[in-house]
Parts: C-alpha cells; sequence; structure tokens
C-alpha cells in the first residue's frame, strides 16, 4: 500500500496553496518540527491522511459586511472566520481588524492558534477571523457602526460551545464592547460568546493584561531554566498596542529596563529606560489614534524603521507577522541572550534560522503569547459558572499555565541538553491535538 510521507504533505500544500505564503510558511514550519521529531517515522497511512486533515481548516466562512461612514456613504468590507480545527473544544482565537487581512493571513493565525490552545491544557479548539476594515483614521461612530454590521453576519457562526472569538490587532476593548452588544441585542442571549469584554458584562479581570504578562512569565521560566535572571536585563520591545504595552510594564515589574517601543512608522528609544509613566501615556496616545512620531516622552528618541538595530540583552518582538527579517535577526544577534515572541510569528523563516545558529534562546508565540487565551479559557469558565474569579486568582492560574508550557516545551524540545522551544511547542500541541482527533475517529 502506498504510504505518505511529509514531504508528500508538505508538496500537496504548496501546490494547493502556492498563493497563500503566509499560510504556507506556518505550515513549513510546523512539519519540519514534525520531521526532526522523527515522530512520524513509523505513521501509518491513516496517520498521515489524519495530519493532512489537520491542514485543512474544518470552515472558513466569509460575508460582505455593509456599514454607513460619517458622511452617510455606504461602505463594504470582507468579514472572515477560520474554523480550523474543534478536536479538543470550541474554536477559539481573535478577530483582526486590519486593511491586510485576507484568507492567507486568517488561516495562518487559526492554524497556529489549535497548537497554541492545545498547549494551555484547557479545551479549546483553534480559530481566527477578522476583516480587511481599516480602523486607522475612524471615528467612533464609525467603529461602531462596522462592528454592528459585522456581528450581524458573524452571530450565525459562533456560540458559546461552538466558537468563541476574542480581540487581536485592531480589536480592543472598545470593539468587543460593540460586538458583544450587538450579539445580545440580535439573540436576546448573554452567554459570554465573546472574550476580552469589560468586567461590567462577564470580562475576566486582567484579560487585557494577560497575553503581554504570560509573555514576561514565560520569559522567566526560560531563564530560569537556563540559570539566567531577567532582572539587571536591557529589553527591546516592538509595538505599542496590547501586548507590547502589558509586556512592556510588566518587564519594569520584574527590574527589566525597557528601551524601546514602536509602531508602523518607527520608534521610541530611551537609553535610560522607559518608566511605568511613559508606558502608560505611549498606550493612551496610541489608543486615541495618535502616532508614535507624535507621542513626546521625555529623554526618548524617536526614530524611523524597525527597531532592531537597538542593542539589548533580550527581545519582544510583539508587533506582527515577520517584523523580524533574516537581516534584523542578524543585528539582534550580536547582543540577544533571550528572545521571545508576543506576536504571533515574529520572526520569519531566516530569522529563525539565525536564532538556531546562534544558539540564541528563541519562544515562539504559540507557546509564549498563550496567556491571552489562557485567560480567555478562564473567562469562559467564570461565565459558565456566573461566578467572577479574583484578579488573584487569576494571575496565579495564568502563571501556572505559562510554567506548563514552558515544562511541555522542554519535555519535547530538548536534544542535547539544548531546548528547541519551536520544536518542543509545535510537538507539544500536535500529539494533544492528534491524539483528540484520532480518539474522536477523524
Ligand atoms: P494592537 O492592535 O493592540 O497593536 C498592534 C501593534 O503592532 C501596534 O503598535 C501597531 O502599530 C503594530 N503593528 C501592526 N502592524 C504592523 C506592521 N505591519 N509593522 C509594524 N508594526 C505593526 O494588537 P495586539 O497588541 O493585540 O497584537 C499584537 C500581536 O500579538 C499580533 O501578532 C497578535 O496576533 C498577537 N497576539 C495578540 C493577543 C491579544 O490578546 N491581543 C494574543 C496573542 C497574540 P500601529 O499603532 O502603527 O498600528
Amino acid at each position: 500500500m502506498y504510504v505518505m510521507s511529509i514531504a508528500d504533505i508538505k508538496a500537496g500544500l504548496h501546490t494547493k496553496y502556492s498563493h497563500q505564503t503566509i499560510f504556507l510558511q506556518a505550515t513549513d514550519e510546523f512539519l519540519k518540527s514534525l520531521e526532526e521529531s522523527g515522530l512520524a517515522d513509523d505513521f501509518s497511512d491513516e496517520e498521515f491522511r489524519r495530519l493532512e486533515r489537520l491542514l485543512v481548516p474544518e470552515r472558513i466562512i466569509s460575508f460582505r459586511v455593509d456599514w454607513i461612514d460619517d458622511v452617510g456613504k455606504l461602505q463594504s468590507n470582507i468579514g472572515y472566520r477560520v474554523q480550523f480545527n474543534s478536536a479538543l473544544g470550541p474554536y477559539k482565537g481573535g478577530l483582526r481588524f486590519d486593511a491586510t487581512v485576507n484568507e492567507d493571513v486568517l488561516k495562518f493565525l487559526g492554524f497556529e492558534q489549535i497548537f497554541k490552545n492545545a498547549l494551555t491544557g484547557l479545551q479549546l479548539g483553534g480559530g481566527k477571523g477578522g476583516s480587511d476594515f481599516n480602523p486607522k483614521g475612524k471615528s467612533d461612530n464609525e467603529i461602531r457602526s462596522f462592528c454592528q454590521a459585522f456581528m450581524v453576519k458573524l452571530h450565525h457562526h459562533i456560540g458559546l460551545e461552538k466558537d468563541v472569538p476574542a480581540g487581536d490587532i485592531g480589536v480592543g476593548g472598545r470593539e468587543i464592547g460593540y460586538l458583544y452588544g450587538m450579539y445580545k441585542l440580535i439573540t436576546n442571549s448573554d452567554e459570554g460568546v465573546l472574550t476580552g469584554k469589560d468586567e461590567l458584562f462577564g470580562g475576566s479581570c486582567q484579560r487585557t493584561e494577560a497575553t503581554g504578562y504570560g509573555v514576561v512569565y514565560f520569559a522567566e521560566a526560560m531563564a530560569m531554566h537556563h540559570a539566567l535572571e531577567l532582572k539587571g536585563m536591557r529589553a527591546v520591545v516592538s509595538g505599542a498596542g496590547n501586548v507590547a504595552t502589558y509586556t512592556a510594564l510588566k518587564l519594569l515589574d520584574k527590574g527589566v529596563t525597557v528601551l524601546t517601543l514602536s509602531d508602523r512608522g518607527g520608534y521610541l528609544h530611551k537609553p535610560d529606560g522607559l518608566t511605568e509613566k511613559d508606558i502608560k501615556h505611549v498606550s493612551q496616545d496610541k489608543n486615541k489614534g495618535i502616532e508614535l512620531k507624535n507621542c513626546t516622552v521625555e529623554g526618548a528618541i524617536y526614530n524611523e524603521g524597525a527597531v532592531w538595530g537597538v542593542e539589548a540583552d533580550a527581545y519582544f518582538p510583539c508587533a506582527t507577522q515577520n517584523e523580524m527579517n533574516e537581516a534584523a535577526a542578524k543585528q539582534v544577534a550580536k547582543s540577544a541572550k533571550l528572545v521571545v515572541e508576543g506576536a504571533n510569528m515574529p520572526l520569519d523563516a531566516g530569522a529563525q534560522k539565525v536564532m538556531k545558529e546562534a544558539g540564541i534562546l528563541y519562544a515562539p508565540g504559540k507557546a509564549a503569547n498563550a496567556g491571552g487565551v489562557s485567560v480567555s479559557g478562564i473567562e469562559m469558565a467564570q461565565n459558565a459558572g456566573h461566578y467572577a474569579w479574583t484578579c488573584e486568582q487569576i494571575d496565579g492560574e495564568l502563571q501556572r499555565i505559562m510554567q506548563y508550557i514552558h515544562l511541555q516545551c522542554v519535555e519535547c524540545g530538548t536534544e542535547d541538553g539544548k531546548v528547541d522551544y519551536v520544536k518542543g511547542a509545535n510537538i507539544a500541541g500536535f500529539r494533544r491535538v492528534f491524539e483528540a482527533m484520532r480518539k474522536l475517529g477523524w
């Protein structure tokens, strides 16, 4: 009987989805880990067929979203939900509103989300959604109008036991509020179908901070495992949104000097270190739509371009996918001891290779940024039980989950005394999902 191989599966994906380069980047990385682990060496034909199915979303929904702008003009965008894999539980993953959103980007994000969610140990499947709606420069009224129109279309496809979206780039607390408000009106129910809600109506304490805090808890576990200490390190943080802000604030708590924050235009560099007041000031300005170049922070210099030329001990890319390429990684490798991804796949394949060859401790987003989805899972549990946990309980659980994810990466990624966190995260996540698929008869 003809038995497939990982190479066959990869070739098949590249033929079929040659136009989806970001999705292929994510699947290539995953298949490489699987190949290196030797796990598939004895796969049966049935197991290869199951692996093939894991690489195809269970469902992709796309819909037109019509809304009215402030001058009364009808506008249209495309909305999507990629329901990638539900073996472990309801689809779970954020919504991204950004001009760059398309099916390729959301398939990559949904695919990563499957393994991230599996690593948390919670019962969550993987999905992702969003729209090519560009929130930049839109009024509050236009944002609300778009969110409401988006939910009119999306509500058919989500549900507490079916699919529970959250935020991502361009979707923060305000947007989740408008989306959830519309869901409640349409369905006459209060089933908490979105996470990242305000605490006034079912949101969890610390969901806003969870991704960034979790990144730092993961970095701490990584440092400790390698007899390093975060305290006293100098860090470069990219991005100036949700993940970057709370990564930077938690780093300050841990005694780390935070040198930078960035946005699409450039970066703020404060050689003496940004203070809590500076970071909160930048965050408030960004929430008002002010670009970094127009944020005034005493002692900080604004530079155009990417942040990777700034020398530091630890790097936290927290903006977006492929923000660090091979050339940038070579600059980073000159001084880095740790590179921990807050964003999803911010290092491209070339940059990952540089980290590996230089022997730099490097954690992929699917492990390090799982704190957000973890607290989302806890928000779902609180909603189901109609009971709010205390912030201390939630922070304790977040720390426990991040340490558990780190442990799984070590268990599945250690070879010759070195931890390959990419391999560890891919293999640990894969094992759980694949076994569930088998037991479900898929
Ligand atoms: P936000 O929208 O709050 O912030 C995004 C930040 O990244 C902004 O500073 C933005 O700059 C910058 N950015 C976006 N696109 C680019 C680009 N092409 N080049 C340079 N900078 C860019 O998003 P989040 O902080 O929520 O998300 C950041 C990353 O973290 C994403 O990869 C997301 O998928 C990931 N993530 C988020 C989670 C969450 O809980 N929110 C959970 C897990 C992962 P500007 O202000 O100029 O737009």
